[in-house]
């Protein structure tokens, strides 16, 4: 995966009202006010990780989905 554009990172941000740390580390917040996770890409394995309860069960997780998503629909825009 090609590193993310400037727009996309804003739209991110915005999106999510997350934060980007670090590359290929985001930060999303939880449903419960205050709490946050990190999503993260591990471009070796090319699969994301997350930091909650949901991916530790599933593997999967709506953070990990919503932001995959919105990176297929933004590139799909662009
Ligand atoms: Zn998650």
């Amino acid at each position: 995966m090609a590193m993310p554009n400037q727009a996309l990172i804003d739209l991110i941000i915005e999106k999510f009202d997350g934060e980007i740390m670090e590359d290929n580390k985001w930060r999303v917040d939880g449903s419960k006010p205050g709490t946050h996770y990190w999503v993260e890409w591990h471009p070796f394995h090319k699969h994301y990780s997350c930091g909650c309860k949901g991916y530790a069960f599933r593997k999967s997780c709506r953070h990990i989905k919503k932001l995959s998503e919105s990176f297929r629909n933004n590139l799909h825009r662009i």
